[in-house]
């Protein structure tokens, strides 16, 4: 069986998946790690992002693996490295790319492969998994989702004002609702959850 979940940063998406995944014994997929690891990628191997041929490559040629709540690419955890905010940055940046998502979406696929999974991201429902029983799309509003990833990143040690977070968030969302392949947005079969008033 296939759950997905999908919603703009910062709505509870994660904290959601981990959770229902922990309760029915099912797969935790998170799969904007898998955009995460190509930027990560490009940025160590000074690739601009916004080259699309050269962002194709790298994604074409990443070999992730996750253990628990850690992520390796090539066999390194690179965990905290794919979470700061120049990575977060040009995640989205190569995420518009439609041959990058071919290959996101082709990996989505094959480890979902016989297995029961709760998956989370943008495009889960709508694309990846349209066939999936069940399916979630969270959203929360900017300020509030700004506020959780201050203070997630507090916890990995970066410090950023509340009011640029609220910026990049907003940022962030447009490119991923505006971009014409497979952008931020509910699936007709989904059902919506406001989680702005709603706890970890
Ligand atoms: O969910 P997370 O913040 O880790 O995702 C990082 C970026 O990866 C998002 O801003 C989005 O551009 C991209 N992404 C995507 N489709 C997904 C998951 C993530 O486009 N299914």
């Amino acid at each position: 069986m296939i759950v997905t979940i999908d919603g703009p940063a910062g709505s509870g998406k994660s904290t959601a998946a981990k959770g229902l995944a922990a309760r029915l014994g099912f797969r935790f997929l998170d799969t904007g790690a898998l955009y995460r690891v190509t930027a990560y990628e490009c940025l160590r191997a000074g690739v601009d992002a916004n080259d699309e041929a050269a962002a194709v490559r790298v994604a074409d040629a990443i070999d992730v693996r996750f253990d628990g709540d850690r992520v390796f690419s090539a066999g390194t955890d690179v965990t905290a490295e794919i979470r700061t905010p120049a990575v977060t940055e040009a995640a989205s940046v190569v995420a518009r790319f439609a041959d990058v998502r071919q290959a996101m979406d082709r990996r989505q696929r094959e480890l979902a492969v016989g297995q029961n999974i709760v998956t989370e991201g943008r495009d889960q429902g709508t694309v990846v998994f349209p066939g999936a029983q069940c399916k979630f799309f969270l959203v929360a509003d900017a300020k509030e989702r700004a506020a959780r990833r201050q203070r997630e990143m507090q916890t990995q040690g970066h410090s950023i004002a509340l009011d640029e977070l609220t910026v990049q968030i907003k940022d962030r969302d447009r490119r991923d609702a505006d971009r014409p392949v497979a952008p931020l947005k509910a699936a007709t079969d989904a059902i919506n959850v406001e989680t702005s008033r709603l706890k970890a």
